[in-house]
């Protein structure tokens, strides 16, 4: 198959892969994300919310995340991705990890008073 196309299309934070027309996806913030790929990542993502949840307002570096859980850092990062389209978490580009204390992109539960609008 040759590519001749420059891609116009904005790719999927999850899979890398373009978002064609007609695809299903999800939006959130200025990214656009596959709804099966959004769907795929949930049982990782789940985990992940689960332990935001537990420890809400705490602030987890995804490497701290992969650690907690026992995934890797790139499973980490795509859970975090994929609960960064919802407006209970709350990522930040340099946070302080509770945990192991560094500075990193952290991600964080919201409290429970945020209605989810998914
Ligand atoms: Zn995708
Ligand atoms: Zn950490």
């Amino acid at each position: 198959m040759r590519h001749e196309k420059v891609p116009d299309n904005p790719l999927c934070p999850l899979c890398q892969q373009e978002v064609l027309p007609g695809d299903h996806v999800v939006f959130a913030h200025a990214e656009i994300v596959h709804l099966t790929c959004r769907l795929k990542s949930d049982g990782v993502a789940d985990s992940v919310a689960h332990l935001l949840r537990r420890d809400a307002g705490a602030e987890y570096c995804q490497s701290c995340v992969g650690r907690q859980l026992h995934i890797t850092y790139e499973q980490a990062v795509k859970a975090v991705t994929a609960l960064r389209m919802t407006s209970r978490y709350r990522v930040r580009a340099m946070g302080t990890c509770s945990v192991c204390g560094n500075h990193w992109m952290t991600v964080r539960a919201e409290p429970p008073s945020v209605p989810e609008s998914v």
